[in-house]
């Protein structure tokens, strides 16, 4: 591939701009292509949502290195934040992405307002390279279109790093996955809200007194409810519903509370727990939502016949990656999950409860399209158990491999927490094997990987993870018996 084209990375979040400082590292031109204004557009948007990993989980080591590095002329002025310390999204974009995306060696390489609409292939002359053609597709170059405030903009890349995320592409509240009859209406008269709103904060007054019904149960559904259940408590007139897709199983719902390694989020569960138990939560149980009208309130027409009615639906329902700009790409995808191929079953939730997925690198990442990767929360496809860590070895795999550097490529090696749920009575069945292999891909035996943010399971079945599939939930589940250090070699 013509290394005179830069490498296109989409998006300037965590993991599009730790792909930028791994390639800058290792010599490589890059060009970032990012929808919003400024870098962390999309985190920008539930910045009042507090992390739950550290940061020392959230840093990128190459990223690290060049806001640590002296510039002449340049003194950013980058204090480290205490890497023990839970920051906010806002937190996130204000001490980490913000600095590093004006850092010299990145500032000039990022173009803002450049939405990407298409990514497809193009020969070194300009002739257009359709999906058909297979003569010479592994040497041509790529063909990015963005949409810019001055229209829109081709560029040719030797290679494109999708890290564009999830977080514009939501779940849809009706049944199937597909859209219930009237949602989209709902949505345009702001009767359902964005997937996080700030309910004790700049969006209090929409919500105080309100009856809200808040659809899933991962952690985005976790957060609001907890904020939802403290309005409550300040504004007794609020009525807060909890709409389930299954029945309320307790494990699932609560997780591993404080058994959870990551503190933050089993507070998460525990807080959850006693605003339910405190009757200032309702649950609602098979809640499968056909139709919606609008009234007075927003009725919410059940498959069961039953109807529900609320002021506002907060859609906790997860995300799922936007794949029409890529239809001109081939794309090796898991039919299941959305995930490139080889990593899709390492992280399907309906099979691994206890959020297991080996260190996974360049070769996992790949698609029969040479030089195209998706990373990073796009990566996991519909699967919410992400988490920026993992993305940070992906990038690092990947800006190896551009560079040709097989060996660092294939030399994956993943530090992650261990948590809860699996190791908990309460999951008891789902604890690893004290000696699994490290590259284990499957069951309870499988390597660590916590958490699961934004999404909602599908549903369970009663057993435990080792059983009959059920999926991840606040308590982010994995085996216990791994150290913090994960060490899993690829290729070999
Ligand atoms: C509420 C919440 C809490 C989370 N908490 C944690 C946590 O504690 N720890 C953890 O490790 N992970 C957490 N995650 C998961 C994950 O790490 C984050 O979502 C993280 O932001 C993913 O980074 P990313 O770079 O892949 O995507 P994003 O942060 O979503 O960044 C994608 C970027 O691409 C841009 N973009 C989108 N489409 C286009 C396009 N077509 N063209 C150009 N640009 C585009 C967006 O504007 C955005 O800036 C959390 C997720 C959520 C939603």
């Amino acid at each position: 591939m013509n290394s005179q084209h830069p490498v296109i990375i989409i998006g300037a979040g965590p993991i599009g701009l730790a792909a930028a400082a791994q390639l800058i590292e290792r010599g490589q031109d890059v060009r970032i292509l990012e929808a919003g204004d400024s870098a962390g557009a999309a985190m920008g948007e539930w910045g009042h949502i507090k992390l739950f990993s550290t940061w020392r989980y959230n840093i990128d080591a190459a990223a690290r290195r060049l806001l640590e590095t002296r510039v002449p002329g340049y003194d950013g002025g980058w204090q480290a934040p205490r890497e023990t310390r839970l920051p906010t999204g806002a937190e996130m974009v204000d001490e980490y992405l913000e600095p590093l995306a004006a850092h010299p060696a990145l500032a000039g390489r990022i173009s803002y307002g450049h939405h990407v609409t298409n990514v497809s292939r193009i020969d070194e002359d300009g002739a257009g390279v359709d999906k058909t053609r297979t003569a010479g597709r592994g040497e041509s170059l790529f063909l990015v279109r963005a949409d810019t405030a001055a229209g829109p903009r081709d560029m040719v890349a030797r290679a494109v790093i999708d890290a564009s995320g999830t977080w514009n592409t939501p779940n849809p509240v009706g049944r199937s996955g597909i859209e219930a009859i009237g949602e989209s209406e709902a949505r345009a008269a702001g009767v359902v809200t964005s997937p996080l709103p700030d309910v004790l904060g700049a969006e209090r007054e929409r919500f105080a007194g309100k009856t809200v019904l808040v659809l899933g149960a991962g952690h985005s559904a976790a957060n609001t409810l907890i904020s939802l259940g403290r309005l409550r408590q300040q504004e007794p007139g609020t009525t807060v519903l909890w709409g389930l897709r299954g029945t309320a199983n307790p494990v699932r719902l609560y997780g591993g509370g404080a058994a959870d390694e990551l503190p933050a989020r089993g507070q998460l569960g525990s807080s959850l727990r006693r605003l339910v138990e405190n009757g200032d939560i309702t649950i609602v149980e098979n809640v499968a939502v056909a139709s919606m009208e609008q009234g007075e309130q927003l009725l919410l027409n059940l498959a069961d016949g039953r109807s529900l009615a609320a002021d506002l639906v907060v859609p906790a329902t997860g995300f799922r990656p936007d794949l029409a700009p890529l239809a001109e790409l081939r794309l090796g995808l898991d039919p299941d999950v959305e995930a490139p191929r080889a990593l899709g079953p390492l992280i399907d939730p309906e099979f691994h409860s206890c959020g297991t997925v080996e260190a996974h690198g360049e070769r996992v990442l790949a698609h029969p399209e040479q030089g195209f990767y998706i990373v990073g929360m796009k990566s996991y496809g519909r699967a919410p158990t992400f988490l920026m860590a993992t993305g940070y070895e992906q990038v690092r795999s990947i800006a190896a491999a551009l560079a040709g550097d097989r060996a660092a490529a294939d030399a994956v090696e993943l530090e992650l927490p261990e948590t809860g749920v699996c190791s908990t009575d309460l999951a008891g069945s789902c604890d690893a094997p004290a000696a699994a292999p490290a590259s284990a891909a499957g069951g309870c035996g499988a390597e660590p990987e916590p958490t699961g943010c934004g999404a909602e399971p599908a549903p369970v079945a009663e057993s435990g993870c080792c059983g009959t599939p059920e999926p991840v939930t606040i308590g982010f589940a994995t085996g216990t018996l791994h150290g913090f250090k994960e060490l899993a070699t690829e290729g070999s």
